[in-house]
């Protein structure tokens, strides 16, 4: 790999790599300067292929208790934030743990403890638009087997996990159709899904430096730690470009900004796990303590 590691542990190479040549985030922890940072750690954790494994329905992704409890466990130690593609309510019922800061829809709606709770106001003048684009996809993918509209609150979900191969292109054909017929939306891509979504300069990077100011945190404060498994995420791990640690889940040739990788959400609960470990121990505390 051409890119350089500087002098702090946790400003890794920052060119895009390929996910199988990054080096496991298990293997690495104790090498990340975690335990010996001065800036307070801040972990944000993308939710679908995340914390729960990639399923053919997206209501079929359930959080799993030993999961629950290792996030839970973790949020005694640091603050957590889950930041989602779903809409807000919807994230946050799945997870079910108070004390967290939960970021719906990318990032456009952002709840929190005491009573914090946001939305990314330019992106209500899209809902119309939102409602048009549904009912135009409802009608041009009712003849496409397998596909499935999911409508959240600022953004359209348009799965295709379930179609047959050969018809992949005609769903995006529809995608791009309901676009050019509504004005001021933008296409976004995911694992066999197309998201519609206005078409406004935000995104989970803009949302993840948004939550870090409600936290009063800066880069120059805080050391981010964002896991996540899809493309969205992508704009997360660049945002952490100032300092901090971004891990992407799963496996392959795939370029990635992340500087780690673990391989499924049983090694993300490990790492999580490990994680509250070391910030537990006394060593977080004086550098001396063996
Ligand atoms: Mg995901």
């Amino acid at each position: 790999m051409r890119c350089m590691s500087t002098t702090s542990p946790v400003a890794a190479a920052r060119c895009a790599a390929r996910i199988s040549d990054l080096p496991c985030a298990l293997d690495a922890i104790g090498a990340m300067g975690i335990a010996a940072a001065a800036r307070a750690l801040v972990v944000f954790l993308d939710y679908d292929g995340t914390l729960t494994p990639i399923v053919s329905q997206p209501e079929d992704a359930i959080l799993a208790p030993e999961m629950r409890t290792a996030v839970e466990n973790l949020a005694t130690r640091c603050p957590v934030a889950i930041v989602s593609g779903r809409d807000l309510k919807d994230v946050q019922a799945r997870v079910g743990v108070a004390g967290l800061y939960y970021a719906g829809s990318h990032g456009f709606e952002i709840a929190g403890p005491a009573h914090l709770l946001a939305e990314y106001e330019p992106a209500q003048a899209y809902l119309p638009a939102l409602d048009a684009a549904e009912s135009t996809l409802e009608h041009l993918l009712g003849t496409i087997p397998g596909a499935r509209v999911e409508r959240k609150r600022f953004s359209i979900a348009v799965h295709y996990r379930n179609v047959e191969a050969g018809r992949a292109g005609a769903v995006e054909d529809s995608v791009d159709r309901t676009l050019e017929r509504h004005a001021g939306l933008r296409k976004g891509r995911g694992k066999r899904v197309f998201e519609l979504q206005p078409a406004v300069d935000w995104n989970k990077g803009r949302a993840l430096a948004w939550l870090l100011e409600q936290l009063q945190l800066e880069h120059s404060t805080a050391l981010p730690l964002y896991i996540g498994d899809d493309l969205t995420d992508e704009d997360a791990f660049r945002a952490l470009e100032a300092g901090g640690i971004g891990i992407v889940v799963g496996h392959g040739d795939r370029t990635t900004a992340a500087h780690y990788r673990l391989r499924d959400p049983e090694q993300v609960q490990r790492f999580l796990q490990r994680l509250a470990e070391l910030l537990a121990a006394p060593a977080r505390r004086s550098p001396r303590a063996r």
